[in-house]
């Protein structure tokens, strides 16, 4: 075992306590990566927050990239020295979800509990998200990573272990866009601006971003979406009919945890449009919703997680086409941190304002 520093959640709702922890070699099929950034997303801060439960102590963070420091056995053929983002898609590879080309719903349980860390006096701790990336390395399995350019920056690249994949991923595969499809994207936060993205990648005709301030709508349009619609006015869906011509949308794309969100998201929806849910609300919230609406016009609502992504295939397009000006990430970043100021980074994502925040671990 050797001791690294993280930030551990000792008490739902504290702040978290950097300390000295302890972390296991890589096993079978397991690489150790050294990071070098961490990004903070809504769901690190609703797991810190205790909304969907878990073991704790626990060390959160799963949008990471760094540098490969050791190799177990087995671990796919990747060595030490190489550039990788580590994502929290710990899929087996052959149950029948992952054999169906969708790991992000593996079927194969794994015991976070008893993974590669441990606190200082040797006791469990939870590798929150099987990724535990609040902390100077992870150990993970090799189908969690994807090897990256040296050139990418690290900070950049972190992004597309979650936000990014997820909204784009919304877009592309989830709801499967087409050209010239309407969109309407309700959220503009992190994984909203993405989602925006990826439909404007995905060729849709309008996209219309929903949110509650003039700025957040103003950045919406620099990524894309041509417009914009105050979430915080009455009947907001009949203001984005408007924007598309008097028609509702063929994708409603919902981002953000909100459950006003989820049940406004039908209202916004064309005949035989679909709703893909990307946002996770807080374990025992409740949506309503009018089924013979749905049934009658041939609506759907469908669950995206981690936008259904399939890491190996998707992540190296999206680099391409970040390399190429296509699609951005230097734009995401709000702010960059120390380890030692997770906290300050953890309340400037909660207070919204922030589009990403990242914790460089070579800084200060
Ligand atoms: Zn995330
Ligand atoms: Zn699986």
């Amino acid at each position: 075992m050797q001791t690294i520093k993280a930030a551990v959640c000792r008490a739902f709702g504290d702040p978290l306590v950097i300390e000295d922890i302890l972390i296991a070699p890589p096993g079978m099929g397991e690489v150790e990566v050294t990071l070098e950034a961490v990004a903070i997303c809504h769901s690190d801060i609703s797991f810190a927050s205790g909304a969907w439960g878990g073991h704790l102590p626990a060390v959160y963070g799963h949008e990471a990239a760094g540098v490969i420091s050791a190799v177990g056995e087995g671990a796919g053929g990747f060595k030490t020295g190489d550039c990788v983002v580590v994502t929290l898609i710990r899929a087996c590879g052959s149950c029948p979800t992952c054999a169906s080309g969708k790991p992000t719903i593996c079927e194969t349980p794994y015991n976070t509990v008893d993974g590669p860390l441990r606190t200082a006096e040797g006791e469990a701790l939870d590798q929150a998200m099987a990724c535990g990336a609040f902390a100077e390395k992870v150990v993970v399995s090799h189908r969690q990573i994807v090897k990256i350019p040296e050139t990418l920056p690290k900070d950049l690249a972190s992004l597309l272990s979650c936000g990014v994949i997820t909204g784009v991923g919304a877009a592309v595969n989830a709801a499967a866009l087409r050209p010239g499809q309407d969109v309407v994207v309700i959220g503009a936060g992190g994984v909203g601006l993405n989602a925006i993205q990826g439909a404007r990648i995905a060729g849709a005709r309008r996209i219309v971003a929903v949110d509650m301030t003039e700025e957040k709508l103003d950045i919406a349009m620099e990524f894309g979406a041509t417009h914009g619609v105050l979430a915080s006015q009455k009947q907001p869906w009949k203001a984005a009919y408007k924007a598309l011509g008097g028609r509702g949308a063929d994708v409603v794309l919902i981002t953000v945890g909100a459950i006003p969100a989820y049940d406004q998201a039908p209202r916004y929806l064309g005949r035989g449009g679909k709703a893909i849910m990307i946002g996770m609300p807080h374990t025992g919230d409740m949506s309503t919703y009018e089924p013979v609406v749905l049934a009658a016009l041939g609506q759907g609502i469908i669950g995206s997680k981690m936008g259904d992504v399939v890491i190996q295939r998707d992540i190296p397009w999206m680099i391409d086409l970040y390399e190429q000006g296509r699609l951005k990430l230097d734009e995401l970043i709000s702010g960059r941190w120390a380890l030692s100021q997770i906290n300050e980074a953890i309340e400037d994502t909660r207070s919204g304002a922030a589009r990403r925040n990242v914790i460089l671990f070579n800084k200060g």
